[in-house]
């Protein structure tokens, strides 16, 4: 039998517990290894439904009814080509899912195209990018203290790619961009595509002035929506394509609350022709069509729910956000927008060592959350930002109340006010009374 090889560029320490479980593993029987898989799957199961607090942005739950169609056999048949003009036969049922995918997507989005044959937001962003872009082409990207994400830049996709790309430059205590010096520096680097927005959004971009100074060089503007897709959807924050974005990407299980998967939405026929043949023929075959039925049920949720899902985390982050400043925590927030306009929350995590050092400080008190790039004084080797998001607990159904207790206990946890056990214990307590989804219908 092959063994798994030590990998030299991983750390000693980590590949070491590796090769502890590989061999432990590699003892078992089938029957035994799929026990342990099955025993490993309750036991997540088991703290994420009942144990924790998640505050964790980039996640969500999604509807059971929803997850049930995950598991349909539909998804191993692949499916290529425009509904009616599919080069596999016995597509007759399945290609109707795609077409109810399509117009609910339109629909909730007030977008007139969109591609769902994507599999991650992180993909939808290359199809982006290759929408727009040539390799070797200039693009401009929130940097890692406006939490513009890995994808964005060299190490992710559009490096990947083959783009080379620049900063957008950022108004620090604004939490958004500074406008005359992106303009300055567009004209002199003239990007083929600007992209706006990141993993952390406490206020509305200003979408419409990025677009006029796009128009002045000729460049596209991108919105990634990974995050905000779900507050988007309910009508609030900001809706990008109404204020002149030529591309919209997302994740489809953060704020939205669906399955794993990305989403592309354009208003622009010529963009929307070249999705469609980056899709297919280009980069999938079997997009994986009980993916995109779960997809549809998550929808119909957001088509009756979304507006007030959106309204409650925003409210939700706004409680949290007075609640832990009043509990001492370093709340930080743009001017003027105190403690923030999302379900987004940032803390400064200089006080903690840093922002992952903080997330794993914590992780004992089953409060989860997580490091984020922030316009402040860097951290070395950590984030200098915590990032909270509501989204979680909102569709737990927790309100301004549960938001007073959380606040408590993450700052109990956060400021070493109580031992751990201690507040894990009255997390667990907490979550006793948050076992349902909310705004499912
Ligand atoms: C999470 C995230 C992504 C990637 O989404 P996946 O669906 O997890 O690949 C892309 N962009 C931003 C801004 C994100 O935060």
């Amino acid at each position: 039998m092959t063994r798994a090889k030590r990998r030299p560029w991983v750390p000693e320490a980590l590949e070491a517990g590796i090769a502890e479980r590989v061999g432990r593993y590699a003892a078992l029987s089938a029957d035994a290894l799929e026990a342990e898989l099955a025993g490993t799957l309750a036991r997540h199961e088991q703290l994420h439904d009942r144990e924790v607090v998640n505050l964790y942005a980039g996640t969500n739950l999604v509807n059971p009814r929803a997850a049930a169609f995950l598991a349909r056999s539909v998804g191993s048949r692949p499916s290529l080509g425009w509904p009616g003009d599919k080069y596999e036969t016995g597509l007759v049922h399945a290609q109707e899912i795609e077409i109810m995918a399509q117009a609910l997507i339109c629909e909730i989005f007030r977008c007139a195209f969109c591609e769902f044959r994507v599999a991650s937001g992180s993909l939808a962003n290359l199809y982006a990018f290759m929408a727009t872009c040539r390799p070797g082409d200039r693009i401009m990207a929130f940097p890692e203290k406006a939490a513009g994400h890995v994808t964005h830049h060299a190490q992710g996709a559009a490096g990947l790619y083959g783009l080379e790309v620049h900063e957008v430059p950022i108004d620090d205590a604004a939490f958004t961009v500074d406008l005359d010096r992106l303009r300055h520096e567009a004209r002199r680097l003239r990007p083929k595509l600007i992209v706006v927005a990141g993993s952390l959004n406490l206020v509305p971009h200003p979408v419409r002035a990025v677009r006029a100074i796009a128009e002045e060089i000729g460049a596209f503007v991108m919105y990634d929506a990974a995050h905000m897709s779900g507050l988007i959807a309910g009508g609030l924050f900001q809706d990008p394509l109404a204020e002149g974005v030529h591309l919209v990407t997302m994740s489809t299980y953060k704020s939205l609350g669906g399955p794993p998967g990305g989403l592309v939405l354009t208003n622009d026929p010529e963009l929307a022709e070249r999705l469609d043949r980056i899709a297919y023929p280009g980069l999938t075959a079997n997009f994986d069509l009980a993916r995109t039925a779960a997809l549809v049920v998550a929808l119909l949720d957001i088509a009756e729910h979304g507006a007030a899902y959106a309204r409650a985390m925003i409210e939700n982050a706004r409680a949290l956000g007075n609640a832990l400043a009043r509990e001492g925590v370093p709340v930080v927030a743009p001017e003027g927008a105190f403690p923030t306009r999302s379900h987004h929350l940032a803390i400064d995590a200089r006080p903690f060592g840093g922002g992952t050092t903080a997330s794993r400080a914590i992780e004992p008190a089953n409060i989860l959350v997580s490091g984020i790039g922030l316009p402040l004084p860097p951290v070395p080797g950590d984030f200098n930002g915590i990032r909270i998001g509501t989204q979680e607990v909102t569709r737990l159904g927790m309100g301004a109340d549960a938001m007073e207790r959380v606040a408590r206990l993450l700052a109990d946890a956060l400021l070493a006010r109580r031992p751990l056990e201690a507040v894990r214990a009255d997390v667990i307590a907490l979550r006793r009374a948050f076992r349902t989804l909310h705004f499912v219908r």
